[in-house]
């Protein structure tokens, strides 16, 4: 299971013994980066981690040990391999706080865009409404701003200035 914005991918990353990270899951184990096959047993915990190269500062790690006393950040998980899916929904969590700065500007960019063509769009009915002869009172009582104010802004695009 992966997460995709933009070009974040993101992942609830199995960790094996070394920091090394599994790459792929197949029935018989594990495949690493190096292409080494380990075992799922050998996952030692899952950690939230994103193509760009962020990394959730915390690893949730995998404890085998019914009787241990578990922290937070320990999980009691006896197969290995995929991150459960409890774990894997932090994950996610964690990774949608890390791209949605992102997310939050790519909206207000959109915006500026949309703000920009809705200005030309403006510009151009002013432009076509001298055109037709209409006044620059009508033209500002229509924007919502005073005569003079209509006149100032768009005198320049109107083959009609005055
Ligand atoms: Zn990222």
């Amino acid at each position: 299971m992966t997460w995709d914005y933009n070009n974040h991918e993101g992942r609830a990353a199995t960790i094996v013994d070394g920091g090394r990270r599994v790459v792929s899951y197949a029935s018989d184990g594990m495949v690493l980066e190096d292409g080494t096959s380990v075992a799922d047993s050998d996952a030692i915990g899952w950690r939230a981690e994103c193509s760009c190269g962020w990394k959730a500062p915390l690893m949730f790690e995998r404890v085998s040990d019914p009787s241990a006393a578990l922290k937070p950040w320990q999980v009691f998980e006896t197969e290995g391999g995929w991150a459960p899916k409890e774990i894997e929904d932090i994950c996610h969590t964690e990774w949608l706080d890390h791209v949605r700065p992102e997310m939050g500007i790519d909206a207000v960019r959109q915006a500026a865009e949309d703000h920009r063509l809705s200005g030309e769009r403006l510009d151009g009915s002013v432009a076509e409404a001298r055109q037709r002869g209409v006044s620059w009172a009508d033209i500002g009582k229509a924007v919502g701003v005073t005569r003079q104010t209509a006149h100032e802004r768009w005198k320049a695009l109107s083959q009609n200035p005055r």
